[in-house]
């Protein structure tokens, strides 16, 4: 298996299909577009993930609630979020190839690759010279300097052009950018037009237009329209946080990057309430803590950093994403957003009732800011997904394919292996799997040499696997074996629970937080 970005991402797809952790929606039927389900083994590593954030985010918080609200809601709501008016994404079409681009993704496009030829420049003066500072060089090097120039001088006109709501301009960057279709390889753009996200339905009799209702398109306004009957019956003091997660649908123009970007996927979301003029703490807080809760996952420091937004939506003050470094490159895994009052006060307006929070410290109401912290699960998903699948070389010549997921998110916390179907070793390997799956998804395994269900564990991520010979009938020890360092134990039966507590419960990862 080659380790060349595009060729992991491609590894990655075929990987999810063939060993049942992601199929095409539909496929029987040729798929459907940016649709994907989740097979036996993706439903598994998918939940713990769910499970994991929930417990960090819930369980470990004592001022954090969690809510389940429903997909449809009210059409107000999403008058008042700014959804129904501003949910829209500028999108392009090149005439020759007929695919259609999101107009701010091939700027941004056009802009990092300047940065990536600054990056090269570093890196070549670095090998060049030594105590090389890095900040001096790009400071003072004509080719950077110029370089930078050209990167502050499009983010500037286009951060303008988006405000401004100017598509006119947006369109002309574009051609000034000299930015071709990487298909067709031409520049015959339409103009930019701008295309509102949400899918919609209707409810009841279908032709009046009162009945159109929205899927919602973020899980957030299920908590914001829920802010007050949760602060009341939860007797919730400010600062509060209420947390959930489901699925969020969106129409996405560009659509082929796999489970990163589909039209249905679930986010995992938290609106955390403050004091008015707390929010820049709070942001901060949140930043760091979720950076952290990211780096707890295991998969390397350097998988992450912080993006900060060049164009502020609409109801924030302050927003920055967490980037990780998928196989196309770092691209936003999880957003933090300052959300202001922004949407209380419209919620507010549009339902004529009052969202307000009355704090006894001060003795006056007010309607309280909000911080967001927003991740997709799916985007989690294969941001694990794509940073644990390796290729191993070992010793002899021999390769092994290695699933090296956190050991609390594997779809199996450890398999069981009779060494032979017979002498009632299989009796005895079954004893054991009954002991242990009331607290550990286990798998259960007597096909093939233990060499081929070794192979097959580690290609699904499974951390351990225990094997039962004929020594195991005389003295109740088994065998365990580590799937990262493929070191063997010899363990007694009765250590076998503890061992995995210690080692795969997510207890283990909450712990490290
Ligand atoms: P992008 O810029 O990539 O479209 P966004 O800024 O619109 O994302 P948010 O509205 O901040 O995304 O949503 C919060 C999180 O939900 C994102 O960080 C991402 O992990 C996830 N998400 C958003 N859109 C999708 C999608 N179409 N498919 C999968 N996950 C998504």
């Amino acid at each position: 298996m080659s380790q060349k970005p595009e060729d992991l991402f491609k590894n990655v797809i075929s990987h999810s299909k063939e060993y049942g952790f992601i199929f095409p929606s539909s496929e029987i039927y040729d798929g459907l577009s940016a649709v994907y389900d989740y097979g036996q083994l993706g439903a598994e590593l998918k939940k713990n993930i769910r499970d994991y954030w929930w417990k960090s985010m819930v369980q470990l918080h004592e001022n954090i609630v969690g809510i389940d609200a429903s997909i449809f809601m009210h059409p107000t709501t999403w008058k008042a979020s700014g959804h129904v008016d501003a949910f829209n994404d500028p999108l392009i079409d090149n005439k020759d190839s007929k695919k259609r681009y999101r107009a701010d993704v091939l700027i941004e496009e056009h802009v990092s690759k300047i940065e990536d030829k600054i990056n090269k420049e570093v890196e070549k003066a670095a090998k060049r010279f030594e105590n090389f500072d890095a900040v001096m060089f790009r400071r003072t090097n004509a080719r950077v300097k110029e370089y930078d120039e050209k990167i502050q001088s499009i983010t500037t006109r286009f951060k303008k052009a988006l405000n401004d709501n100017n598509l006119e301009e947006i369109k002309q960057i574009i051609v000034d950018l000299e930015i071709v279709c990487p298909i067709s390889g031409s520049r015959n753009w339409t103009d930019v037009r701008q295309f509102n996200l949400m899918f919609s339905t209707s409810m009841g009799s279908v032709s009046e237009e009162a009945n159109t209702i929205y899927l919602r398109p973020e899980t957030a306004q299920g908590i914001f329209v829920n802010y007050l009957n949760v602060q009341k019956t939860g007797r919730m003091k400010i600062p509060f946080g209420i947390a959930q997660t489901g699925k969020a649908f969106r129409n996405e123009i560009v659509a082929r990057q796999f489970i990163f970007r589909m039209r249905e996927f679930e986010q995992m979301e938290m609106q955390f309430f403050v004091k008015p003029g707390t929010e820049m703490e709070w942001y901060e807080y949140w930043k760091k803590a979720r950076l952290n809760w990211h780096l707890s996952l295991g998969l390397g420091k350097e998988k992450y950093r912080f993006h900060d937004h060049l164009k502020l939506a609409h109801y924030a003050n302050a927003a920055c994403d967490i980037e990780h470094d998928f196989p196309f490159g770092f691209k936003e895994l999880e957003g933090i957003h300052s959300r202001t009052d922004f949407d209380l006060k419209q919620h507010e307006t549009f339902s004529g009732k009052k969202l307000q929070y009355f704090d006894p410290e001060l003795n006056q109401n007010y309607v309280p800011y909000v911080v967001e912290t927003s991740v997709g699960l799916d985007r989690l998903f294969l941001s694990i997904l794509s940073s644990s699948l390796k290729e191993e070389q070992l010793e002899g010549g021999d390769t092994r394919t290695l699933l090296s997921l956190p050991p609390a998110l594997a779809p199996y916390k450890a398999a069981i292996f009779p060494l032979v179907k017979k002498d009632g070793l299989p009796e005895f390997a079954e004893r054991i799997m009954t002991t242990l799956k009331f607290d550990h998804q286990m798998a259960y395994d007597e096909k093939d040499t233990v060499g081929k269900r070794y192979r097959r564990q580690d290609a699904i991520g499974t951390p351990f696997c225990i094997t039962v010979d004929h020594q195991s009938l005389e003295d109740q020890t088994v065998t365990v074996r580590n799937r990262d360092t493929m070191v063997q134990e010899r363990l007694p039966v009765d250590a076998l629970a503890n061992f995995l507590n210690e080692r795969v419960s997510l207890k283990s990862l909450l712990l490290t937080l």
